[in-house]
């Protein structure tokens, strides 16, 4: 009973993958549970957010987390950086390489053992700038 509640656990758990790596919008819990339950209707969204958090635990996603906003989920697991809209909550990939050196600088300042870092730009997104051009 156990095995099987595993495998239903584990094939849940692929078809969350696949749906958050079929998109790059980065979903909160709330989006992919939408999206994951045109394919599995009777899933719940305590499931998928459970899911969500063992895949992270699992380094096979990455959850976004920000003080005072939704978590949202990334089914790249490899560090990268993004951009998020202030108007709109659009995120999106940054186009930048990740600073190694930024570590290893900080390294040599502190004591502090530096073993990762996450970086977010804010901004104001191409199609809030256009709207709010427009209302001038
Ligand atoms: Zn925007
Ligand atoms: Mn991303």
């Amino acid at each position: 009973m156990l095995k099987e509640r595993g495998l239903r656990m584990t094939r849940q758990r692929r078809v969350i993958l696949e749906e958050l790596r079929a998109t790059n919008q980065h979903p909160s819990a709330d989006d992919l549970y939408g999206r994951v339950r045109e394919k599995l209707p009777r899933i719940s969204l305590g499931t998928v957010y459970r899911n969500l958090e063992i895949l992270t635990e699992l380094g096979e996603i990455q959850t976004i987390a920000l003080a005072g906003n939704l978590k949202r989920f990334d089914g790249v697991a490899r560090n990268h950086y993004h951009m998020r809209c202030l108007n709109c909550g659009n995120l999106v990939d940054a186009p930048l390489e990740v600073i190694d050196s930024l570590e290893r600088a900080l390294q040599e300042k502190t004591e502090f053992r530096v073993l990762g870092h996450h970086l977010e730009f804010t901004g104001i997104c191409p199609a809030c700038q256009a709207r709010l051009d427009e209302k001038e």
